[in-house]
């Protein structure tokens, strides 16, 4: 649910760093938030076109078990009625790469961790005899989830080379995934360098590994286990 997800965590389980929570229009403007207004207030970060910064503003507020929105203008109203909307945290707010109209890349080693919310969309419900806007889940069995995915980079440095691992947690598919790569000094070093990587699928864990500093080696010998393994 929306409010699971808003509360799960608000640091990176990987660095310890705040995360920064961003919302997105399907296909359209990402919005990122800042805590002044609302439980939560949403200024246009990326792909905003027509829209203004310090003008257009979402505010979002929990009510019961489910959020409300706010919009400062009409034309944010109406943009926001036209396609499904999800949330996002992010610990590297910085790891963006635009690919040109409204779309991006968020390259994992650099993002560190990033967890998205399920899909919601506006509807218009009968209310009476009026007809009113209300905020819905897209996909009815994301209902349940608190995160739909979350993705973690793990990076290991050794003398010589460093190792790096992405997990992939896919509570909507019930999987894991496990990436994996290694670079040498050199490799940095040559920009033409495209690392040989190692995919993983399994199920989806059942007890949530421990992701902080002091259980690195734990982790690390984990997925190590699951490398040999294959
Ligand atoms: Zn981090």
């Amino acid at each position: 649910m929306i409010k699971d997800f808003l509360h799960f965590n608000d640091s990176c389980p990987i660095c310890s760093k705040p995360l920064t929570l961003f919302m997105q229009f399907s296909d359209s403007v990402v919005f990122k938030s800042e805590k002044n207004l609302g439980d939560y207030s949403f200024k246009p970060f990326k792909f905003y076109n027509e829209l203004e910064p310090n003008e257009d503003i979402v505010l979002v507020y929990e009510v019961d078990n489910t959020i409300e929105m706010e919009f400062t203008t009409s034309r944010l109203s109406a943009e926001a009625k036209k396609a499904p909307l999800n949330f996002f945290y992010l610990c590297n707010s910085e790891s963006f790469v635009e690919l040109g109209g409204s779309c991006y890349e968020l390259p994992l080693y650099d993002a560190c961790y990033y967890r998205s919310s399920p899909v919601m969309e506006f509807k218009k419900q009968e209310l009476g005899k009026k007809k009113v806007w209300a905020l819905e889940y897209s996909v009815e069995a994301e209902k349940a989830l608190t995160n739909v995915e979350e993705h973690f980079s793990i990076k290991d440095p050794q003398e010589e080379k460093e190792n790096v691992y992405f997990l992939s947690l896919k509570y909507d598919e019930n999987i894991t995934m496990l990436h994996y790569y290694t670079v040498t000094k050199s490799n940095s070093e040559d920009k033409s360098f495209i690392p040989n990587i190692f995919e993983k699928q399994l199920p989806l864990l059942t007890s949530r590994p421990k992701f902080d500093s002091n259980n690195r080696t734990v982790l690390l010998n984990k997925f190590e286990s699951w490398i040999l393994m294959s």
